[in-house]
């Protein structure tokens, strides 16, 4: 995935040097793991989650598990391998379907994280499972939002829920409850509720999603953030926490360039998994997240 080719060729080339030693000396591990830190800040990745995850590695390192090992270095590797499936979320965890549909999943995050294009992929993903989703369009701050959804709605065939034209300014959280009324009545089985997003942070944004949060009562709200925001992801992140209490988190962007620290920090710093990848503007550029597989590619 080119937002990790970087930090994977890094931790390569180190486990290359690392393989050419027999037994490892403290030394040895203290510059292997020198270099893990290296290459995970150069990622962007946030400096507390680096200093937790190279504290760790470092301390497993040096103890038995490696001492005794008939291959110390094939151990570090391994150990690395499995700290980062930890600092991905360990496990993969499936969107949590409502005993009694429909399922609302709600959307959050910056403007241009991709909410909209996910809006569409998750749409297409859900119906290709065989569920019936609407999507419901109550991002009314940015002026084509609600085509832009309209759109992509209908390249996954999925109806959309929106605001009638000509009605002023509209109320977010109205066309939210609406659009989940809608689909009760409809009986689709999925809601997926498109909200706004700005540049930065803003109190007013928070406050308007912390209200459709509260109106909807969604049985999963999924951060979206761009794999390539760096050093903000750890801040952005707390504040949708704090603002929206995220079930999830869904990385897009992961086709960019190659500083996809924001990865690393999210999950580790939140507490919530990572449950989707968006790795381009198709449609079908879109996979459940598997903490393991992701590991595997980095450490590739
Ligand atoms: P929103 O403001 O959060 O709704 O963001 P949009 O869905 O409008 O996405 C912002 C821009 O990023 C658009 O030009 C999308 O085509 C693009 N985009 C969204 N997801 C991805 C992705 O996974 N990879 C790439 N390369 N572009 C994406």
């Amino acid at each position: 995935m080119a937002a990790f080719a970087s930090l994977s060729d890094r931790l390569t080339a180190t486990f290359r040097n690392l393989r050419t030693k027999g037994k490892l000396t403290p030394a040895d591990v203290d510059g292997t793991v020198r270099e893990i830190r290296r290459a995970l800040l150069d990622a962007d990745v946030a400096l507390e989650v680096v200093k937790q995850f190279t504290g760790t590695v470092r301390e497993r390192a040096l103890g038995d598990e490696v001492n005794k090992a008939l291959n110390p270095a094939q151990q570090v590797v391994q150990i690395v391998n499995e700290e980062l499936i930890g600092v991905l979320g360990g496990q993969q965890r499936r969107l949590e379907f409502a005993k009694q549909p429909p399922t609302v999943i709600m959307l959050a995050g910056l403007q241009g994280a991709g909410k909209t294009t996910l809006a569409g992929k998750l749409a297409k993903h859900l119906k290709k499972e065989g569920h019936t989703p609407l999507l419901v369009a109550s991002d009314l701050q940015r002026p084509n939002a609600v085509t832009q959804l309209q759109v992509v709605g209908e390249q996954a065939g999925v109806p959309v829920w929106a605001p009638e034209p000509g009605n002023g300014v509209g109320d977010p959280v109205r066309v939210a409850r609406d659009g989940v009324a809608e689909a009760k009545r409809k009986q689709f089985d999925t809601v997926i509720v498109d909200t706004a997003g700005r540049l930065g942070i803003d109190a007013e944004l928070m406050k308007q999603a912390s209200d459709i949060r509260k109106a909807v009562d969604p049985d999963e709200v999924l951060f979206v953030i761009d794999a390539m925001i760096g050093q903000d992801a750890v801040t952005t992140a707390r504040a949708f926490q704090e603002g929206v209490d995220f079930t999830g988190v869904v990385l897009s962007k992961l086709d960019g360039d190659a500083r996809g620290g924001a990865a690393l920090s999210v999950a580790s710093v939140t507490g919530r998994p990572i449950m989707f990848a968006s790795t381009g503007e198709n449609l079908d550029d879109f996979e459940p997240f598997y903490p393991d597989r992701m590991a595997s590619r980095i450490l590739d």
